[in-house]
């Protein structure tokens, strides 16, 4: 902990030191990915805190996601700052509402609808209308837009007109779909994602009483990742500030990854007209990465168009010299995850940190080869985007053995030969069906035998910190994790998707499965849509500090047709690679590693579309259950689960 408030001001650089001492008025920091944003308003809230300008229980910081918000705390912590309310906007949302919503309306809070699309087909069949599932689920992708943009569905045809949006249905009739689905929620007292925003917009708007309430209570406002907020979550925060002024937001437009949710950066572009008085802070020192990574992302935003990059910032690396970013081309998908695998146990001997290397890819369903092949090496891994550790059945399970056999102590003959703790706790689990190895293949028993080795490695990592510490003792700081939902430091490489990884960093990053159709995603068709797609390249190439690698493969299985084509975004990047649109080529060359030696497909330049993957077994990217139908494929979600939106809110809401 800094012994001084000044000292907390230690190690940002001058604009950073520019945002930390703006404490009162608007603030807007933009500038691009690894330039000290999270840095700069995490120190700012810890000064003011600690200088005793700011009481801490009146800022309310707002992050993108649960995990962003606990980093957060933590950071805050480390600097002497405690207190200080750090949530998403749907978890501060619920949270009002949930304390509002007796006095508001009475009774408690309706729960959280679980089918939308179910009830969506309800809303259909009532006007008449019969969807097949492809068109379900985009009526529900519409009704979810119209929601964000505050679009009730008398205006919903009106603002179609406006938008000039391609409407999956004809407006008319999507808007009574469209309110048969807000009769039908409100008919059966449930609520959807977006209601969790609209009825707290809707409570604090008409109840000046509560409105007032909450402004009492918050008057600083903090908000990272900016470009991302829906028009939505832009009015939510409206009403938090008031006419009050004491706003500081931060963002990078080139990292706008969630316009399918409504996001715009259009809010972050615009605060200095919204807020004339604003200080306005540019940061361009990329304290993250190395010159070679920083290298390859000025390209990518270089080739970027739009009105985001319009307002794109050059990075300039602040690090030493690196390796150059690896490219590599691998046969088929089961080569590119075993040479992954390998090349990571390669860095993890030479003394990378298994928590310091990532695996990124675009779908969640690309991770099943991934896992596969890092325990075939024996690599420990974790997913990112599961449900919060300590709240899984499994480990709520052996958290029961374990305090039995606690209580038990050393009478009891199961923990008979064993010696430390982390063996009492494997004779423990062995009793819940846990092996020392893995089981074969994935899902849901792998994911289980995964919560339980963690189980064990905080027991390893418990003893290492206090030798001699009995079982009782380690029941104890379970609890007291419990309680602290704090999942253990897993030391494993960490396996996600290029959306949930917005934020974070590692020393070496593998970008895999670049390939036409996945990067950019088949579904991507407008131009603005390939832009994001882009940017989510640019966003996945710099989460990386020093290792790079960007991998792709030719065929899905082996002995499959080479049909895949590199991803277009790295056209003119990558050596041997010819610049975007050009056809013929080298054909790759000087500088890719060719991972199983064997010759790449001569067309590799070839820019037309290829199918994105092998139809009969592509799984659900939610629940990895295998799709079949081909309505399904289209969007690689199967019915049952949560839409592209809801996934993205379930992310923010699960660990709520
Ligand atoms: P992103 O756009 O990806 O969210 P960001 O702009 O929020 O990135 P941070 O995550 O705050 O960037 O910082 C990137 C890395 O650089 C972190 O490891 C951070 O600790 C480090 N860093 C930031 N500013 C400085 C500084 N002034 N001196 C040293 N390291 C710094
Ligand atoms: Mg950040």
């Amino acid at each position: 902990v800094p012994e001084t408030p000044d000292a907390v001001l230690d190690g940002l650089d001058p604009e950073q030191r520019e945002v930390a001492l703006a404490l009162h008025g608007p603030v807007c920091v933009l500038a691009g990915a690894g330039t000290g944003k999270t840095r700069a308003i995490t120190h700012r809230i810890a000064y003011g805190v600690r200088a005793g300008i700011l009481q801490p229980a009146t800022i309310l910081a707002v992050t993108f996601t649960n995990r962003a918000a606990g980093e957060m705390r933590g950071r805050l912590r480390q600097l002497g700052a405690t207190g200080v309310q750090a949530r998403t906007f749907h978890s501060a949302a619920l949270r009002q509402l949930q304390y509002f919503w007796p006095k508001a309306v009475g009774g408690e809070l309706p729960r959280l609808l679980e089918r939308k699309v179910q009830l969506v087909a309800e809303a259909a069949a009532r006007c008449e209308l019969r969807l097949d599932r492809n068109e379900l689920r985009d009526v529900t992708s519409e009704i979810e837009w119209a929601k964000v943009t505050q679009t009730v569905p008398a205006d919903y045809p009106a603002a179609v007109a406006k938008t000039q949006r391609d409407a999956p249905r004809d407006p008319a009739v999507l808007a009574q779909i469209y309110s048969t689905y807000e009769q039908l929620k409100r008919d059966r007292s449930v609520i959807d994602f977006e209601d969790v925003l609209l009825l707290t917009v809707g409570i604090l708007q008409d109840r000046q009483d509560i409105a007032d309430h909450v402004r009492g209570q918050y008057q600083h406002f903090v908000v990272d990742e900016y470009q991302d907020v829906s028009p939505l979550q832009q009015r939510l925060l409206d009403l938090w500030v008031g006419d009050r002024d004491n706003l500081c937001v931060v963002g990078d437009a080139s990292q706008t990854i969630y316009s399918f949710t409504g996001a715009t950066p259009d809010h972050l572009l615009n605060f200095r007209t919204r807020h004339p008085g604003a200080t306005v802070v540019k940061l361009v020192r990329d304290y993250r990465s190395t010159p070679q990574v920083v290298h390859l992302a000025n390209g990518l935003l270089s080739q970027a168009r739009g009105k985001a990059a319009d307002h794109r910032l050059e990075l300039v690396s602040q690090r030493d010299k690196g390796p150059e970013p690896v490219y590599a081309e691998y046969p088929d998908e089961p080569h590119e995850a075993e040479a992954t695998a390998r090349r990571i146990r390669d860095l993890i001997a030479a003394g990378v940190p298994a928590g310091e290397i990532a695996v990124l890819y675009r779908v969640n369903s690309q991770s099943e080869v991934y896992e596969q092949a890092l325990a075939d090496a024996g690599v420990p891994y974790q997913l990112r985007g599961a449900e919060r550790f300590f709240e899984r059945a499994e480990v709520r399970e052996a958290g029961t053995a374990l305090r039995g056999a606690a209580r038990a102590g050393r009478n009891d003959s199961l923990l008979d030969g064993a010696e430390g703790l982390p063996s009492q706790v494997r004779a423990v689990l062995s009793t819940k069906g846990w092996t020392t190895r893995p089981p074969a293949g994935s899902g849901a028993v792998r994911d289980r035998w995964e919560s339980l080795a963690a189980l064990v490695r905080l027991a390893e990592d418990f003893e290492a910190a206090k030798p001699g510490a009995t079982l009782t003792d380690l029941v104890r700081e379970l609890d007291e994790r419990a309680a602290a939902q704090h999942a253990p430091t897993v030391q494993g490489v960490t396996l996600a998707s290029l959306h949930s990884a917005k934020g974070l960093e590692w020393d070496a990053v593998f970008l895999v499965g670049l390939t036409e159709g996945m990067m950019p995603i088949a579904y991507a068709k407008t131009d603005e849509q390939v832009e994001e797609e882009r940017r989510l390249l640019y966003v996945g190439v710099t989460r990386a500090r020093l290792h790079l690698s960007l991998s792709w493969s030719l065929a899905r299985s082996p002995g499959g047709r080479a049909s895949r084509r590199p991803t277009r975004f790295l056209n003119g990047l990558r050596p041997g690679s010819t610049a975007l649109g050009a056809r013929g080529g080298a054909g790759g060359g000087g500088g890719i590693d060719r991972g199983t030696g064997r010759a790449p497909a001569a067309a590799a330049e070839r820019t037309e579309a290829v199918e994105p993957r092998t139809r009969q077994t592509a799984r659900c990217r939610v629940c990895r259950r295998p799709l079949t139908d081909a309505g399904e494929m289209k969007l690689m979600r199967c019915e049952e689960c949560p839409s592209d939106m809801d996934e993205a809110l379930y992310g923010r809401l699960l660990d709520w």
